[in-house]
C-alpha cells in the first residue's frame, strides 16, 4: 500500500484514475479515445461544459463570476494577471509569503508598480501578515491563500481590503468553504488538489475586465476565453477531462464543506501528533499552519535520514521537505485519505519513542 504525501503532481481519487484510464481506451463507449476526438464536437464540449458548471456549483459562484480552464499553470497567471489588471502607472498590492507570492511579485513588476502590503520575509515566512492595509488606489490586492513549500495557509481572508481580491489558491482549492465570490480573480494549477498537470482553472469576477490600457495578445485577455466558453484554442482536454472527474467526485463527496470536515480532521490528527512528539520540530506559528502542506524537521540530520529511510520502507512517497528547505513536509491534499495521516503519525510515535 503507497501513502502519497507529494505536493504536486500529487494523489487523485483512485476512481478518477480508473475512470480516466477508461477513457483513454473507449470514451463514453464510443470506441474512441479521450485522446483522439475534436475538442469542438458533441464528445467533448459536454465536459467543458460540466467542468465549469460544477465549479460553479462547488463555489456557488454568482453570475458576474465566470470560470475558465487555461493553459500555462499558475505560473502563467503571475504575468496575465497583471497584464490584464494592472496599468503600467499603477500599484498593485502584494502579500509576501513565500516562494510562491514572491514569483508572482516578480512578474507583476513587469506590468507596473508593486507596493508589498504586509510581509512575512523577516519571520522567514513562517506566519502569514495580519492587519494588511491596502492603499484604495492600488488595482487589486494579491494574497497566496497557502503557500505550498513554506507551509503556511491564510485562515481569514482580507475581503475587506477595498478593491479587487485576487488569489493564488494552487494548493488549496477547494480545499475549504470560502467566500469565493468576494474573490475577484482565483487561480489555480489544478496538479495540487483538483486534476492532472496541464490545465489551470480561474476564475473571475468579469466586472473588472476591460480596464487596461495596453493592448492584450488575444490569448491572453480573458474576455476572449470568456467570450469562447474557454474553448478559444484547443484546450488541453484531457487535463480538463481529469479534473472534471475530480470536480465530480468531489460533488458526490457532499462538495467542498464535506471535504473540509475531513481535511480538518487530517490536519488535527497530524498536528496534534506533532506538538505531542519533542523530537519533531514544526517551524511555522500554529495560527498560520497549512492544513495541506505541513512542514516538520528533526534537528539531528542522521535521524532525518532515518526517518525518510523508514517511510520509503513503509511506503510512504513524498514525505522529504523542498530542495530550498530541507526536514519534511506532507500534503494532505482532498484526494489524502485520513488513513494516511494515521500511518504517518504511528510512524512518527513509534520513531519518537525509540529515539526520544
Ligand atoms: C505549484 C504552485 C504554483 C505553480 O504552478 P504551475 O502550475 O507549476 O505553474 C503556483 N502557486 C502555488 C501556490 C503553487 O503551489
Amino acid at each position: 500500500m503507497i501513502h502519497n504525501f507529494n505536493a504536486g503532481p500529487s494523489v487523485l481519487p483512485k476512481e478518477v484514475f480508473e475512470e480516466a484510464s477508461r477513457s483513454v481506451l473507449n470514451f463514453n463507449n464510443t470506441g474512441l479515445s479521450i485522446l483522439e476526438i475534436g475538442h469542438r464536437t458533441p464528445l467533448f464540449e459536454p465536459v467543458m461544459a460540466e467542468a465549469r458548471l460544477l465549479v460553479k456549483e462547488l463555489m456557488s459562484l454568482d453570475n458576474d463570476h465566470e470560470v475558465l480552464f487555461l493553459h500555462g499553470g499558475a505560473t502563467t497567471q503571475f504575468m496575465q494577471i497583471p497584464m490584464n489588471l494592472l496599468n503600467e502607472n499603477e500599484v498593485a498590492a502584494y502579500t509576501e509569503t513565500g516562494t510562491w507570492a514572491n514569483k508572482a511579485i516578480k512578474e507583476a513588476k513587469f506590468f507596473g508598480h508593486v507596493e508589498i502590503v504586509g510581509s512575512a520575509k523577516a519571520d522567514n515566512y513562517t506566519t502569514i501578515p495580519k492587519e494588511i492595509v491596502t492603499p484604495p488606489t492600488a488595482a487589486y490586492l494579491h494574497i497566496t491563500t497557502n503557500e505550498t513549500i513554506a507551509g503556511t495557509q491564510w485562515h481569514n481572508m482580507p475581503y475587506d481590503c477595498g478593491v479587487p481580491l485576487v488569489a493564488d489558491m494552487s494548493s488549496d482549492i477547494l480545499s475549504r468553504q470560502l467566500e469565493f465570490n468576494k474573490f475577484d480573480l482565483i487561480y489555480a494549477g489544478a496538479q495540487k488538489n483538483m486534476g492532472a498537470a496541464g490545465v489551470n482553472l480561474v476564475v473571475v469576477n468579469k466586472n473588472i475586465l476591460g480596464k487596461v490600457k495596453r493592448a492584450i495578445p488575444t490569448i491572453l485577455d480573458y474576455r476572449n476565453h470568456i467570450a469562447e466558453k474557454s474553448m478559444l484554442n484547443t484546450p488541453p482536454v484531457f487535463a480538463v477531462y481529469v479534473a472534471m472527474l475530480t470536480l465530480r467526485w468531489l460533488k458526490n463527496k457532499g462538495g467542498v464543506a464535506a471535504i473540509e470536515k475531513e481535511n480538518n480532521k487530517k490536519a488535527k490528527l497530524f498536528y496534534d501528533t506533532l506538538d505531542a512528539l519533542p523530537l519533531f520540530k514544526g517551524p511555522v506559528a500554529k495560527e498560520d499552519r497549512s492544513k495541506m502542506n505541513a512542514v516538520f524537521i528533526i534537528e539531528d540530520d542522521n535521524l532525518e535520514k532515518e526517518f525518510l529511510e523508514i517511510c520509503k520502507n513503509e511506503g510512504l512517497v513524498g514525505v522529504k521537505g523542498h530542495r530550498s528547505v530541507g526536514g519534511f513536509r506532507i500534503s494532505m491534499y482532498n484526494a489524502l485519505s485520513l488513513e494516511s495521516v494515521k500511518v504517518i503519525t504511528e510512524l512518527m510515535k513509534n520513531f519518537a519513542n525509540k529515539k526520544g
